[in-house]
């Protein structure tokens, strides 16, 4: 058996790894690296293995850095993609999103560069190649075990993570020898909104675990209402707008879902509410269609006929004029667009025109990578660079960490000691290298012995 650490490895995002065992191919995702764009570009332009010779995939998640480069996997290979019902399900709409992105990109960067013909550039992929790759899904329930290839077993269990994402659990027979492998997909928290919480897997002899957050606590759960609540409170009295850059995958539901309970709270004032993001409202549909993925709370609410992604000052904005008209608008508003690491989609053009006005306040909400203008705003950079133009950032920036989808250090030693009396050998994956290396150390001093934390492009024979 052979594991290939083709990408998340020493690094978070182009998360991709190639199992191989009784001489069969398995790929773990196929994720978009993000983060600089020269870099970014050259690596998902060309996969770093052979699509034709992949038996099969499993995904553990639609998040385009798990997701995002299928569609270019699929030109060149046929097989199967194995994930769960909610996940085939955002796919159709994210790897959609994803192209369009890919589209307005080169179309931009090709007007830069407009006088220098042979150096223009074509996207990564086509709305073909994602028509294309939507007809090789295959959607199976958590809990469910499915025969993967010869001798191999599997079984998705929830991760807790976003609506849909699963952890990899694969009963593996080879030369009469038994092992289960456990890939964590990324691994959510406990007492998130929405979502069920994370399940512990037992038994697991390897395993691959992301390590996002390996060196840090986040801050509890309970306390992101009050932050946003605060944020809310002090724009309302600017009477400015509040600008939440979100993933438009459980994010966005989470922030329009925490508002809405604020509200009915009377824990803040009323005022407009817009989710201005095609594809999150697009993702909020999708969401209603998925009960095996809810907690109790959320049930519970469509028991009772109640919509947990709905208020009465909420806006969809779906069209591009009535996004654009928000700029003429006054305060106080709350405007939560997308991309959430800030790196294409409407949420630019809001930054653009509100980032120069100190009463503004821009909160950040999700994980920003490393390179992205999420992380330069986090960072308060003096000025920032918003479609190719420089901006001094003047308004307040926020940050809350406690709403976060990945497990803190606590969460990921409690998924790795769920397995402490089996496992031979663990992996810390999908991790900046300081994350990763202190998780390492910690979890050795727990007991765990056979840690290592692989490069990219590393394989490993077991
Ligand atoms: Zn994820
Ligand atoms: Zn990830």
């Amino acid at each position: 058996m052979r594991i290939h650490f083709l990408g998340a490895a020493g690094g978070v995002t182009g998360s991709m790894h190639l199992l191989e065992v009784n001489g069969k191919r398995i790929l773990l995702d196929c994720g978009l690296h993000q983060g600089r764009r020269d870099e970014s570009n050259r690596l998902n332009r060309s996969l770093p293995f052979a699509p034709e010779n992949v038996d099969v995939m499993v995904l553990s998640h639609a998040h385009i850095d798990h997701s995002g480069n299928i569609p270019l996997l699929c030109r060149k290979y046929d097989g199967d993609i194995i994930t769960t019902l909610a996940t085939r399900d955002l796919c159709a709409v994210m790897l959609m999103d994803s192209a369009h992105i890919q589209e307005k990109d080169a179309e931009f960067f090709n007007k830069k560069i407009a006088d220098a013909p042979d150096k223009q550039i074509s996207p990564i992929y086509s709305y073909a190649d994602v028509d294309k790759c939507l007809t090789q899904f295959i959607a199976i329930n958590y809990g469910r075990p499915f025969p993967l290839t010869d001798g191999v077993k599997m079984t998705l269990y929830d991760a807790g993570h976003v609506l849909g994402s699963a952890v990899v659990v694969l009963d593996i027979k080879e030369e009469n020898k038994k092992l289960r492998l456990v890939y964590s997909g990324d691994i959510g928290r406990k007492r998130l909104p929405i979502l069920q919480d994370p399940t512990l897997i037992h038994d697991a002899e390897i395993m691959l675990l992301e390590s996002t957050y390996g060196n840090r606590k986040h801050d509890p759960i309970e306390t992101a209402d009050e932050h946003l609540a605060d944020a809310i409170h002090t724009i309302y009295k600017r009477k400015s707008k509040l600008i939440i850059p979100s993933f438009a995958l459980e994010r966005a539901q989470e922030i329009v879902y925490s508002i809405r309970k604020l509200l009915k709270q009377n824990r803040i004032p009323r005022l407009p509410v817009y989710v201005d993001s095609p594809l999150a409202i697009r993702v909020t549909e999708i969401f209603r269609l998925h009960p095996e993925c809810f907690d109790e709370e959320i049930l519970t609410m469509f028991d009772n006929h109640e919509d947990p992604f709905d208020f009465s000052d909420l806006e969809m904005v779906r069209s591009k004029e009535n996004s654009q008209s928000l700029n003429e608008q006054d305060g106080p508003m709350v405007i939560i667009s997308a991309s959430g690491m800030c790196e294409a989609g409407r949420i630019l053009h809001h930054l653009r025109n509100n980032i120069g006005n100190p009463n503004n306040m821009i909160l950040i909400v999700g994980f920003q990578a490393q390179h992205t203008l999420g992380r330069k705003i986090v960072e308060r950079q003096s000025t920032v660079r918003i479609f190719g133009l420089e901006h001094s950032l003047e308004a307040e920036v926020r940050v809350i960490n406690a709403f976060s989808g990945h497990a803190d250090k606590d969460g990921l030693d409690d998924f790795a000691l769920a397995s402490k009396n089996t496992l031979n050998k663990l992996f810390l994956i999908h991790g900046e290298p300081d994350q990763s290396q202190a998780m390492a150390e910690r979890l050795r001093s727990k007991g765990l012995n056979d840690i290592h934390v692989p490069e990219r492009g590393e394989y490993v024979d077991l």
